[in-house]
């Protein structure tokens, strides 16, 4: 039975081309005794497919540091970039907060900004309405604008109670999440500061 295998196994190397000394060079143990890897972790262990893998990286034109966007840890990541399209997302290794790991929830970063699922549209539900319906942004972003000074000019105060002056408004305020990475929380900041808010907030706590 062993005999009748190893003739197979002799006739599939035959009909692939493989002489005898390829196929001795192909077995992992040769190549542990022989290929300076004596341990069998590095290339003596290498199969053909593995050995003519890629980094999903090595197409990037670019690496941005960022930080995870997801909680508030804040592990390091690098953003890699290829024709302004994000490749990949890995940890990095010099944040001295995670040393190059991330979470499960971290290392799938790359979703948040390529995944299907990801809206890229403006959708406006009018009071009382039942559909949604798409908008274009600057249109969008006249109606937030008209918003934002409303309620701004409604809940305005230039001095409180006891006549002390206060130059604040109490019709608005700003929530984040944790999906707000720092650079989009200092904007918000400074933003709802310069508007004269109060009420500056992010759920994201360690
Ligand atoms: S979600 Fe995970 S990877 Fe992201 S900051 Fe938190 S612990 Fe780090």
């Amino acid at each position: 039975m062993r005999a009748a295998a190893a003739g197979v196994s002799m006739e599939r190397r035959r009909e692939a081309g493989v002489g005898p000394k390829r196929w001795l060079e192909l077995w992992p143990v040769y190549r542990q005794l022989t290929g300076g890897d004596p341990l069998g972790r590095g290339h003596a262990a290498q199969s053909p497919r593995s050995a003519g893998l890629t980094a999903r990286t090595e197409g990037a034109d670019h690496v941005a540091k960022s930080i995870c966007p997801y909680c508030a840890v804040g592990c390091g990541q690098r953003v890699y970039v290829a024709d302004d399209r994000v490749l990949q997302i890995e940890g990095d290794p010099d944040s001295p907060i995670s040393r190059g790991r991330l979470c499960p929830k971290g290392s799938a970063s790359t979703q948040l900004v390529n995944g299907p699922q990801r809206a890229r549209k403006v959708l406006y539900r009018e009071p009382y309405g039942t559909e949604w319906q798409e908008l274009d942004l600057d249109t969008a972003m006249d109606m937030v604008v008209d918003r934002v000074l409303d309620a701004r000019d409604k809940g305005w105060q230039d001095v409180d109670e006891h006549g002390a002056r206060v130059r604040r408004t109490l019709g608005l305020a700003s929530l984040g999440g944790a999906t707000l990475d720092n650079e989009e929380n200092y904007l918000i900041k400074k933003l709802f500061t310069a508007l004269g808010a109060l009420q500056i907030e992010n759920q994201a706590r360690i």
